[in-house]
Order: C-alpha cells, then structure tokens, then sequence
C-alpha cells in the first residue's frame, strides 16, 4: 500500500523507521534485531537508505597504490524485499542520483516494481567523498526533481528506449527531502521551498524531513510550506540525540541545530548511559508536543541507538 494511502486511512498517528543496511561482510540478521522490538509498534513502512560508492585508494603488493571503488553498504533492495517478507510491512528504498546513469536507475524502478515495492524516497545525494560539490554521473540527474521526472515517466509505462511501445506502467508513490532548517545549499528558506514545490508540483507525493530536535523549525516549516502553496503530508524525522560527540557530529553532518537546553544537558552527562537518557527525555518531550499537533506520522531515524526510539514508544504508546 502507498504511504499516502496509509496517511489518508489513518484514524491516529502513524509509526515508521528509517534503517541502514548493514555494513558490507555483516549479517541481515543485525537489521532484524534492530527490528524484531520495534515491531510491536506496528510501524506502517521502513525505509531503507542508499549508500553510494566511495572512491578509495588501495595499496598494492608492490607499495604503489590503485584507485578502487567500494560500496561500504550495499544492499537496499534486497533489505526491502527481506523486511517485506519477514514482516509484511511496506519497505521504502532511497533512490539517489549520485553515482547512477538513468539506466541504472531504470533498471532498479524495474526491479523493485517486479518486487511489489510501491513506495521509493527520490533524494538527490551528497557529494561524493572526494568532491566539494555533488557532481552527478555523466548520464545521470543532477536534482531529485530529474529524478522524480524519470519515476513519473516510468509510471506513465514512458521507458528511456523510445521503441517500447505499451510499456508496463510502474505506480510508484514518490517521497521527496524537506528541509525545516533549509538545505545547506540553498541560498535561503523561501528558495528551498521554491525547489520542493518544483518536485511536488512533477508529482511528488509527500515530504520527509531531515531531523530536527526544535519543534519549532518544523511548525514554521509547515506554515512557509503552505503559504507556498504545498498541500502534500510532511512527515517529520526525528532522531535521539546520544552522547557529548553528536553536539558536534550532528549539525556538522546534517546541518541542524541543536538546541542550547539539549546541549546544556548533555554536557552534564557524565557516562553513556546519562546521555542515551537525555537524548530520550528529549525525543520523548519532542514527540508528545508533535502528537498533541496531530502530525501524519513520527518517522523515526533509528540509526545507532534502536533502543533508544524503542523506549520513548513505550513510554508514548
Ligand atoms: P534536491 O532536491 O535535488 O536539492 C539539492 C539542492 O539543490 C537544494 O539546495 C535545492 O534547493 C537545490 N535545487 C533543487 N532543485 C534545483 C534546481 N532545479 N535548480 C537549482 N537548485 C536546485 N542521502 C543519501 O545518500 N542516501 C539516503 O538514503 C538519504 N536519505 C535521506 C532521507 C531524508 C529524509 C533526507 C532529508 C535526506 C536523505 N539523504 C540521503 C540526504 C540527501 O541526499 C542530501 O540532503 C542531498 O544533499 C540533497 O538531496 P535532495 O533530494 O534534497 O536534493
């Protein structure tokens, strides 16, 4: 089912996880761990992210040394296919452009629709490791929005080779990135949301947020995104804050800021296990102030610490 359709049947909130495949040479048994508890909660979908090749240097035997290209987490779409059958929930990959040609990119809308996926998240991607700014694959996209294009096209049976006529038509329903505290890139918050609207007005369904841990960014998000005239779900992100090092790790990674009486309190933790507490007073303060607003869904970034989300929907639910 999409997630639209859920959001519109939904009498309550509804739950959903982002997760990381596991790093390459670990077992999926570590993603059904980090599962198998949250699925008490009755999540509605899980997303999964996408990960792309890095460029790395590798020393050969004779001390010179070779570029390579690795990918350190592979596996989205064979995670989605294993979470839809071990849980019969919906699995969302991310599709990015960085490092895909449109081919490549057909050819995995082609797999993932024989594979009864329904829902993907369009999302442009970083730079690459060893680039300042995003460069996109030669035969590639540039923006989410070209890539929201290119699923369209393909939900219309429009594939890149012009001859298949009666093509068989995909019916992806298409997330896209939302930015409450603006993406790093854009020159300021109107223009961001000038270039969401773009991707919503292709045909884009609903928005994600990136992670924000002052609510408030996220309300004044959805009034500038209304008075823009988007009218689609924004489903907020949201993820625990654990430990003295995310204080800087966090804003420096995903551009957001953290709060100065979050801070403060981290600061006074003196062992993990104050921190991981901290980090879930304040997810749990964040969440209980989003369901008092009736938000569609709490969608939770899981990443490093399951436990942590699994504790505040208890205490919630
Ligand atoms: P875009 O929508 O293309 O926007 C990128 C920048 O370009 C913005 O500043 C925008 O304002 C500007 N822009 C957009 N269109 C145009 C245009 N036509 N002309 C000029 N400027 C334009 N990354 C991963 O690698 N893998 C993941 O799995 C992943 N999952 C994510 C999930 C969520 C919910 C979020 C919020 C982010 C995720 N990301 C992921 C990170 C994301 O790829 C980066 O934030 C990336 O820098 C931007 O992606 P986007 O889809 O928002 O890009």
């Amino acid at each position: 089912m999409k997630v639209t359709q859920h959001i519109a049947e939904a009498k309550d909130t509804i739950i959903s996880f982002e997760i990381l495949p596991p790093a390459k040479g670990k077992s999926i048994e570590s993603i059904f761990g980090l599962l198998d508890p949250l699925m008490e909660f009755k999540p509605k979908f899980v997303n999964v992210t996408y990960h792309r090749a890095e460029q790395v240097y590798k020393k050969r035997a004779d001390g010179s040394f070779e570029r390579v290209e690795i990918r350190k987490r592979p596996g989205t779409v064979g995670i989605c296919a294993a979470i839809m059958n071990k849980y019969k929930v919906e699995a969302i990959p991310h599709l990015i452009c960085g490092g895909f040609s449109k081919e490549e990119t057909e050819n995995a809308l082609i797999d993932l629709h024989y594979l009864g996926i329904k829902n993907v998240l369009a999302l442009r991607g970083d730079a690459a490791a060893n680039e300042k700014f995003f460069t996109p694959h030669p035969n590639g996209h540039r923006y989410a929005e070209d890539l929201v294009g290119q699923i369209l096209a393909l939900n219309k049976g429009h594939y890149l080779e012009d001859d298949i006529m009666d093509g068989v038509k995909t019916d992806f329903c298409i997330g896209v990135a939302g930015y409450p505290e603006k993406h790093f890139e854009s020159p300021n918050a109107d223009t961001d949301i000038y270039y969401l609207k773009r991707k919503l007005d292709l045909g884009a369904d609903y928005v994600t947020t990136q992670m924000f841990f002052n609510n408030q960014h996220y309300y004044n998000y959805l009034q500038r995104c209304e008075s823009h005239g988007v009218n689609v779900p924004i489903i907020p992100g949201l993820k625990p804050l654990t430990g003295k090092r995310q204080l800087t790790v966090i804003p420096s990674t995903f551009n957001v800021e953290v709060p100065v009486e979050l801070c403060n309190e981290m600061l006074k933790a003196r062992t993990d296990a104050d921190g991981d507490k901290v980090g879930e007073e304040w997810l749990l303060m964040q969440c209980r102030d989003l369901l008092a607003r009736k938000v569609p869904v709490l969608h939770f970034y899981t990443l490093g610490k399951p436990h942590i989300v699994y504790n505040v929907l208890k205490k919630l639910f």
